[in-house]
């Protein structure tokens, strides 16, 4: 098995995350691997901005305010330094393999599905992170789907 020295865990800040975050917190311990954690707000123009013609933002700027806090507090839980803990906008899968590069991270952690995905076996966003990374992937099986 590989030793793991760098680990990238991505949450979408839904209960799923602590599921996540439990599974990424056993592994940097195991592996004695320094853990990041990353969350990233989509913007909304990217969903409704070709559709609903209104400047959002002053939305926006709550919703990054909003996941800045929740985020701080998963990262609490496990001692997180601030620099550990990294809060990015667009696309989630695009933006946690450009992270995970940056950083060189061995393993990338997410959750098999989040918030929006319980219906399917492995939602978008896992999909996504697993096609197109440059590492290992864990797609941490959370929820009622266990
Ligand atoms: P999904 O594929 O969207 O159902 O989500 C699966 C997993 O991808 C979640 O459990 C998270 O680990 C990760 N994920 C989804 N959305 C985000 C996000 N906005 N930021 C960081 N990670 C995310």
């Amino acid at each position: 098995m590989p030793n793991y020295g760098r680990i990238l865990a991505a949450i979408d800040l839904s209960e799923e995350a602590n599921g996540v975050l439990e599974r990424a917190a056993g592994m940097a311990k195991h592996h004695g691997a320094e853990l990041h954690l990353l969350h990233v707000v989509e913007p909304l123009s990217l969903a409704y901005g070709g559709d609903i013609p209104m400047d959002f933002s002053e939305v926006q700027l709550q919703l990054e305010k909003q996941a800045e806090d929740a985020l701080d507090k998963f990262a609490k839980q496990l001692n997180l330094p601030k620099e550990r803990c990294h809060l990015l906008s667009g696309r989630p899968d695009s933006q946690i393999h450009e992270l995970a590069k940056t950083l060189e991270v061995d393993l990338v952690i997410v959750g098999s599905h989040g918030r929006k995905g319980l219906a399917l076996l492995l939602g978008s966003t896992a999909n996504g992170v697993l096609h197109g990374a440059n590492c290992d992937v864990l797609a941490v099986r959370v929820g009622s789907q266990k």
